[in-house]
């Protein structure tokens, strides 16, 4: 409790805070995260079914792993992307990081995210450049039928998710980074923050001077630059943040 009005005290003052998401804040809206206690990664090769030569390897292959997280294609926010989307409203959070492709930040009301990894929202045909929306197969995809492309038949119809292997899109990341030197107060939730280039938005907005908050169900490799760490679940820690918030905010 004592952590939570801390964080809540500074995110208060905060005139220009930036939220960093990963996996984890999605994980009480029933999206398994990769990393952590039910971790993907202990029951699938990310070499294999999430990187782009596995995937021009196997499409069938990384589409399998993608039903195994169908869920997320449908999920709905919780509590936790309220209560960002709420700080943003109140005019304290400029900018939402995430390196989550459900664009349930965005359904929750958000309104400035930037997707470090890309979305579902949009697929690709590697072979004849058609374009699709996640709509178009989403039907199929429940029923178990992985995407194909209607136009010319390949089976390398990629969704614009960033794969192990494959770049970020640059003026995202750039965006990303000089939201991270600017802000006074950066907040990460559910995330392992080992994924780089990601993971280095953090230290930017530490060593710009930016108090640091964390909330995370386990502690992660980068503790030790947080003024102040919460563990446990987003879902039930950001809302109370929230109220907490508004308290400062009245007196
Ligand atoms: P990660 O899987 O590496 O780590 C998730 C972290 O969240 C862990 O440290 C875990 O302890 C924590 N966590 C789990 N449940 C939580 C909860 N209820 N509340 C707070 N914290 C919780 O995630 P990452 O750092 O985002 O990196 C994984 C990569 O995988 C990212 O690049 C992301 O793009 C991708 N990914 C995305 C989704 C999604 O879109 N929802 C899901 C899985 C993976
Ligand atoms: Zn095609």
């Amino acid at each position: 409790m004592e952590e939570i009005r801390r964080a809540a005290e500074i995110i208060a003052k905060a005139k220009h805070a930036v939220v960093f998401t990963g996996a984890g804040i999605s994980a009480e809206s029933g999206i398994p995260t990769f990393r952590g206690e039910d971790g993907l990664w202990k029951k699938y090769d990310p070499e294999e079914v999430a990187s782009i030569w596995g995937f021009k390897r196997n499409p069938r292959a990384f589409w399998e792993f993608s039903m195994e997280m169908k869920d997320k294609l449908f999920a709905e926010p919780n509590p936790a992307h309220y209560a960002i989307a709420e700080l943003e409203r109140m005019g304290i959070v400029k900018a939402v990081i995430t390196q989550n492709i459900d664009m349930l930040h965005q359904r929750a009301g958000s309104r400035r995210v930037l997707e470090l990894h890309g979305s579902m929202e949009k697929l690709d045909c590697l072979d004849c450049g058609e374009t699709y929306d996640w709509g178009e197969f989403l039907e199929d995809f429940n029923k178990g039928v992985i995407p194909r492309c209607r136009k010319c038949n390949s089976w390398y119809v990629k969704p614009r998710v960033v794969l192990f292997g494959e770049q970020l899109p640059q003026r995202t990341l750039l965006t990303a980074m000089e939201e991270s030197r600017k802000c006074d107060v950066f907040i990460v939730v559910g995330s392992s923050l080992v994924v780089y280039p990601a993971a280095e938005l953090p230290y930017m907005a530490k060593s710009s001077g930016a108090k640091m908050i964390m909330v995370n169900a386990e502690p992660t490799v980068a503790d030790n630059i947080f003024d102040v760490k919460i563990y446990g679940k987003a879902g039930e820690i950001l809302p109370r943040i929230v109220e907490e918030v508004k308290r400062f905010r009245q007196t």
